[in-house]
């Protein structure tokens, strides 16, 4: 562990740790913020007769539309010579989120990424291919910080550019890489196609994060790679990478660094806290940060809590994959659907290869999904050797049960209709080095 004390504290006293530090965070964004200000006035709290954790409840949410209508500063809790660094992310429309670090910040997220490749299994003296992008993207920088403050060889050499990453990972040898699940996923794919076999490859770790990922990935990653694939979860608004950071050991459940970030998870409609286990939408009050402390930060991702002890012997809580954003959710034809929930039936036909497409259209007034599915490389070699028309599944029975059995799944589990198409491997689109989006909605739904 990279700092064991703080990452083993016993449960009463990481509480007491987080109720001193929260009593504090309320009291200086009352100070600085005057958007807080006026929130927690509205709200009825005072910093002087705040109780602290046992309140945290009567604290106002903060939205990711909080952020945009101080854009780009509005919310710094410091002069802006005071921070040292801003990052912003994407933002699906519109302006960008902005978020800044003070030195100390800087100093934090540079440890708890450290805390996350140590939980990862890295050790000081290996080398780190860190394949996140850098620039304004949080996912690069943060992860390199914690690579050098770990003491790992850090090689920054971004996303992108498959090619030159294949290079360089046969020529340095590095031991650890990080990059998106979708980002391995073509690498593997990248390695499998030169016919570089998983031994001689010398990754022995993939920290894939920034995006939703299964266990089909996992396995896909892990295979392809010759590594142990463990997740890294975090967003800008919080810090970047290094939230939380699932174990080697356990392989179960990511655990959320929490002297620094603390966790809750709410009801989505009602945002009334909800008991551990239960799925909801994961809030984050920053306990540590100076620039941009946030207050019960709605991330909109979607999970539960686990509060059972972890075999690795860390104490810190640990949350469940991510099962999308409520961003991602998608309403076809009146019924919810994460594109989370079509990979976990995908992974569960083994005919398939972890590689689709979603295409979601309006017919008139009807949704229309098409779900576009890889086969995998055994099946295709056995059933085919042509190009996969309709015609060649039409003619074949075999692609015509597979691709029923994909739809009739789907039907049963989701319960929406989706017409299938099977795919050729290497089909459905690859990520080229950050984030993929494996749903396409053409629907115009603000006409
Ligand atoms: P952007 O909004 O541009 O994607 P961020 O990099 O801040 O900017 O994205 C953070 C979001 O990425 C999280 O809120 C979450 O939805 C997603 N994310 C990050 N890490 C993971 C992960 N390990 N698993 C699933 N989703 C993740
Ligand atoms: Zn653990």
């Amino acid at each position: 562990m990279f700092q064991p004390e703080i990452e083993t504290l016993p449960r009463e006293r990481l509480r007491a740790l987080q109720d001193e530090r929260l009593r504090k965070i309320v009291a200086y964004v009352y100070e600085r913020v005057p958007f807080y200000r006026q929130k927690l006035d509205e709200a009825g709290v005072r910093p002087d007769t705040f109780r602290g954790l046992d309140e945290l409840s009567r604290l106002p949410f903060t939205k990711k539309q909080d952020l945009r209508d101080h854009y780009p500063f509005g919310l710094f809790a410091v002069p802006r010579e005071e921070v040292i660094r801003v990052h912003a992310s994407s933002g699906t429309t519109g302006k960008p989120t902005v978020v800044g670090y003070t030195r100390r910040d800087i100093e934090i997220f540079a440890e708890v990424n450290a805390r996350s490749l140590a939980a990862a299994g890295a050790r000081p003296g290996m080398m780190l291919h860190n394949a996140y992008g850098y620039g304004l993207f949080t996912g690069g920088l943060g992860v390199h910080y914690g690579g050098e403050r770990l003491g790992l060889t850090v090689v920054p050499v971004s996303g992108g550019m498959t090619e030159r990453q294949i290079m360089l990972i046969q020529d340095f040898k590095p031991d650890v890489i990080t990059a998106t699940p979708s980002y391995l996923q073509t690498l593997a794919g990248e390695f499998r196609r030169r016919g570089i076999p998983p031994e001689a490859i010398s990754l022995k770790i993939a920290i894939p994060g920034a995006e939703p990922w299964t266990e089909a990935i996992r396995k896909d990653i892990e295979e392809g790679l010759g590594v142990k694939a463990v997740n890294i979860y975090g967003l800008s608004e919080i810090i970047g990478p290094g939230v939380s950071q699932e174990c080697l050991e356990a392989q179960s459940g990511s655990h959320i660094w929490e002297d620094h970030f603390l966790p809750e998870v709410v009801d989505p409609e009602t945002g009334e806290p909800l008991p551990d286990g239960e799925e909801g939408v994961l809030v984050f009050t920053t306990l540590t940060k100076e620039a941009l402390p946030l207050l019960r930060y709605w991330t909109g991702d979607i999970t539960y809590l686990i509060r059972e002890p972890c075999v690795c012997g860390r104490t810190h809580v640990r949350m469940g994959p991510i099962k999308g954003r409520t961003d991602d959710m998608l309403i076809i034809r009146g019924v919810n659907v994460y594109p989370t929930q079509v990979e976990a039936v995908l992974e569960t036909i083994p005919e398939v290869a972890p590689h689709y497409q979603l295409v979601v259209r309006r017919e008139g007034t009807l949704d229309e999904a098409l779900l576009r599915v890889e086969l995998s490389e055994p099946v295709f070699r056995r059933i085919t050797h042509e190009v996969l028309s309709d015609e060649v599944v039409e003619a074949d029975h075999g692609l015509r049960a597979i691709r029923e059995k994909i739809g009739q799944k789907i039907k049963e589990t989701i319960g929406v209709t989706m017409r299938v198409e099977l795919l050729a491997p290497g089909e459905a689109p690859r990520s080229a080095g950050g984030k993929l989006r494996r749903v396409m909605d053409e629907r115009n739904l603000s006409a």
